[in-house]
């Protein structure tokens, strides 16, 4: 069968339905025979032969290498411990690698649970009822209805098309949009037959219903999901800079444990033993955990994002928006509420407030055709939702039809044939009707754009040609309406003689003006002022009139100055791209009665400035802006499906203020990534200035490779992942955006990490092993076994006292110069389980005979404890101490 080559009623029957639709029975029947309309998850790679992979990567192979030596050495030197340490360095690979895997797997849920909050919606025929349900219940047979802008949900042959064109790349490659009709076609494949959409392609313009044939894998798209699933995952900047970090570290660490060892060997060290320690230094200042912490912590930002109702598709989306800044927003719905009321209209030639419509004497016959036009022309569908039918689509056009409804009453004999769609580019749609006086065109849209297609006015003293005067009024009318913030829709018609096709909008009526106004979101004055304390501009873009703009841009506080430039569409055109670049430089600036393709243009010109640009839009005109700017923003509730798939953001409420949380969340982000990379380097110098001083000075090994490791690996861990949970500080929209290029990784960070906290661990270190040494009568030259309790003890509390000021320090690196006063303890309950399972790790280590006996550990005096929190608490105060001196010194 094949479906194209039907003509409309023999394709209906060949699925054994009707252009009603199904019976909801017979759906539910259909959904269990023929599946879920959706495509099968590509067989990924398994989880297990994933999880093998972080045992077999370049820095777990360096760890697999010492492991081997450990082992080697044990068989020619037995008696020396190295099985121990082999033993060790196994659990460390272990150790490490659940723990990344379990951090990636963490991420990609957290990704992939984003997705589950916006499925794709369609409208359908069920009993001659349109409803609205999941893309995923359709089944062959159901009636759906497709509009401007809507994926198609499922292969469908179409049944009833308005100017129908849909654009076929994803599954052709072919970009330029194509019509579409419901004659049978006499092509070989369906792919090429013109009355058939396939699922996964989208509509460009137009509306149209089509019954669908193909669900789910039995789609053409199904058919090449395998090669579209397949793209990898893209990663982001942030995430390449911190792989490049790690391997910058890398071989920074391997370059000291190659020093070390020739050191080593020069002084005389056993070899075996001085290979070791080289690869203990290697490993231990290797960051192989960063990369699945970084993104980890990207990961939770989304999910804290999708709680303030932004949901964003891709992680590197997070750190774009942490840099935005410029954002580029619409008026209609995102500043404003889009709930939209009558507030007057202009009709006769003169004001009538909305107000006098209840009088009803206020009218003559004359100004009905106004009221009929605004109940006509529309595309608005009773929508059947739980048993209730109501009206969907554009807030405005509800308004407009509720008034027309009102104002007309019974609109029986009225039904619509034809319609010339609505788009941005023309600011206009119009419907051909049939009416009891016979066929009418009613237009509506823009006043320039409708005013281009009339001949005549509708003045109360009677029908007037439209002459200079008669424009002047007009204009009038439209500028005072707009100045007082109201969107002005004019209205026109005219009769048509029966059998003229094409109807085309000329020599039309003009009936009159209606004023809607759409207030301001509440939240928005707010999350303007937020923007400006972060240093980001906001630039209105829409398709209203420059005075409506204007209006409310004021209201809003967008713009106080009086002289606010506003650019229009029209001027726009004749600039050229320098032009709107010095434009740009405007401190206000509106751009207003812009088309689609002239966002990107915009969006354009701020990046050749340099800015980093987030743009919003909803419909399909505006993918290519989306496409383009750093950050496309996608309306979550009147945005179509084409936008949303180009937007990198999409906001759940369509609400301004969203943004600008999106954005606190992600410049926090790239703060907690800065803390706990403080938090990690610091332990580093503690690591290494006891080796150091072992080589040097002759001393016996304050710190063994495996303490280190259970630093590194262990007490440090979750504490470091704790702070990349950190909530944005309010002081972060305080500051101006990052500038581009600033680096991760700033010299300020790697002194205070490094220089500061690190040589007061080191130094508080090095003091509790001698303490120990101290009390236990050890002097300077003498040669301790290593299982001398004086010495186990020794070096386990240089152990315990590291991990006391890591303690310290993950409160310290909360913030680089606020006081921990300010902020305290709470905001974070991560930290305090980090901090619990950094001590059990201690405990672990110091108290039980299996902890001792692994890492050579024995249990240490209360002195000792003691010392490493009276050590701790200098550091502390040390730290306060320095951080007030910056903040004194330096401005934030
Ligand atoms: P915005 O940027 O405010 O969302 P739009 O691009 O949606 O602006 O609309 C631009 C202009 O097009 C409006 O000011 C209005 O004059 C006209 N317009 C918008 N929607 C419709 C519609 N459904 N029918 C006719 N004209 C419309
Ligand atoms: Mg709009």
């Amino acid at each position: 069968m094949r479906i194209h080559a039907l003509d409309v009623d023999e394709a209906l029957a060949s699925l054994k339905t009707v252009a009603g639709g199904l019976s909801t029975g017979e759906a539910a029947r259909r959904l269990t025979e023929f599946g879920p309309n959706h495509l099968e998850e590509v067989e990924r790679e398994p989880l297990l032969l994933r999880c093998a992979r972080e045992f077999t990567h370049f820095f777990a192979i360096i760890l697999w290498i010492g492991a081997g030596l450990a082992f080697i050495a044990e068989h020619f030197d037995p008696g020396q411990g190295m099985a121990r340490l082999g033993v060790a360095i196994v659990g460390v690979i272990v150790v490490n690698g659940i723990f990344s895997f379990w951090q990636e797997y963490k991420a990609e849920r957290a990704v992939a649970a984003l997705r589950q909050l916006l499925p794709q919606k369609v409208k359908t025929l069920r009993g001659g009822e349109i409803v609205e349900m999941l893309a995923s219940e359709l089944v062959p047979g159901d009636i759906v209805l497709l509009e401007e802008g809507d994926y198609v949900p499922a292969d469908c042959r179409l049944i009833e098309v308005f100017g129908l064109r849909v654009n076929l790349s994803t599954v052709t490659g072919e970009s330029l949009a194509k019509a579409r009709n419901v004659e049978p076609s006499t092509e070989e494949s369906a792919l090429q037959a013109k009355n058939v959409v396939l699922a996964g392609t989208s509509v460009v313009s137009g509306q149209g219903r089509g019954v669908v044939f193909a669900t789910g894998m039995h789609t053409e798209f199904g058919r090449i999901a395998h090669l579209t699933q397949t793209a990898g995952a893209t990663t982001s900047p942030l995430q390449r800079e911190i792989a490049r970090l790690s391997r910058i570290v890398a071989s920074l660490a391997t370059g000291m444990g190659v020093l070390l060892f020739c050191v080593g060997q020069a002084m005389g060290l056993p070899t075996w033993e001085n290979l070791l320690f080289a690869i203990g230094i290697i490993v231990a200042n290797v960051p192989e955990g960063l990369l699945p912490t970084v993104t980890l912590s990207l990961a939770m930002a989304t999910q804290r994002m999708a709680r303030r109702n932004a949901l964003v598709r891709h992680l590197p989306a997070v750190e774009a928006l942490g840099s935005t800044t410029v954002i580029c927003s619409d008026k209609t719905g995102t500043l404003t509420q889009n709930h939209m009321s009558v507030q007057q209209l202009w009709v006769g030639g003169a004001f009538l407030p909305r107000a006098d419509l209840e009088k009803q004497e206020n009218l003559i016959p004359e100004h009905r055709e106004l009221f009929i036009n605004a109940a006509l022309c529309h595309n608005l569908k009773d929508v059947d939702v739980h048993g209730q039918r109501t009206q969907h689509g554009d807030p405005m056009e509800i308004a407009l039809a509720e008034i027309g409804r009102e104002m007309v009453g019974d609109l029986q004999g009225f039904s619509r044939v034809d319609e010339i769609a609505f788009d941005t580019d023309r600011k206009r749609m119009s419907v051909l009707c049939e009416t009891p006086q016979g066929r009418m065109l009613y237009c509506k849209g823009a006043l320039e754009t409708v005013l281009a297609t009339c001949r005549f006015i509708h003045f109360d003293a009677g029908l007037a040609t439209i002459d200079p005067a008669a424009r002047t009024r007009l204009l009038a009318a439209q500028d005072e309406m707009a100045g007082a913030g109201l969107r002005v829709l004019a209205f026109a018609h005219r009769a048509v003689a029966d059998g003229v096709v094409p109807v085309d909008e000329q020599e039309m009526i003009l009936a009159g003006l209606i004023g809607l106004e759409d207030p301001p979101r509440s939240a928005v004055p707010e999350a303007i002022a937020r923007c400006t304390a972060a240093g980001i501009r906001i630039i209105m873009v829409t398709g209203d009139h420059p005075r409506t703009a204007l209006a409310i841009s004021r209201q809003i506080g967008l713009v106080h100055s009086e002289q606010v430039s506003v650019i229009s569409g029209e001027q726009l055109r004749l600039m050229s791209p320098t032009q709107l670049q010095l434009a740009l430089d405007a401190p206000e600036i509106i751009f207003a009665r812009v088309a689609a393709e002239q966002k990107m243009r915009i969006v354009e010109a701020l990046k050749k400035k340099g800015e980093i640009v987030a743009v919003t839009g909803d419909g399909v005109n505006d993918a290519p802006a989306l496409k383009t700017a750093d950050i496309g923003i996608a309306m979550g509730i009147s945005g179509t499906d084409v936008a949303k798939s180009a937007a990198d953001l999409i906001l759940l409420d369509d609400n301004f203020a969203s943004i600008v949380s999106a954005i606190e969340e992600g410049r926090a982000v790239f703060e907690n990534i800065r803390k706990f990379l403080t938090y990690i380097l610091s332990s580093n110098i503690p690591e290494l200035v006891p080796y150091l001083a072992f080589v040097l000075f002759r001393i016996p090994l304050p710190l063994t490779i495996l303490q280190i490791l259970a630093v590194d690996l262990g007490t440090d861990m979750l504490p470091a992942l704790a702070l990349g949970a950190e909530k944005p500080d309010p002081a972060v929209m305080t500051r101006p955006p990052r500038a581009r290029g600033e680096r991760l990784l700033s010299w300020g960070l790697l002194a205070r990490a490094y220089l500061f906290l690190g040589m007061l661990e080191a130094t508080a270190a090095m003091l509790a092993f001698f303490f120990v040494l101290d009390t236990g009568a050890w002097h300077y030259g003498e040669v301790l076994d290593r299982a001398d309790p004086l010495y186990l003890q020794a070096t386990a509390a240089c152990l315990a006292t590291i991990v006391v000021m890591q303690m310290i320090n993950l409160y310290l690196c909360r913030h680089p110069r606020r006081s921990s006063f300010t902020y305290g303890l709470g905001g974070n309950p991560y930290l305090q389980f980090g901090i619990l399972a950094e001590l059990a790790v201690i405990v672990f280590i110091l108290y039980a005979p299996a902890g001792n006996w692994l890492f050579g550990t024995a249990p240490i005096s209360g002195a000792s404890w003691l010392l490493a929190i009276a050590c701790a608490a200098l550091m502390y105060l040390l730290e306060e101490l320095r951080k007030a001196v910056l903040r004194r010194t330096t401005k934030d």
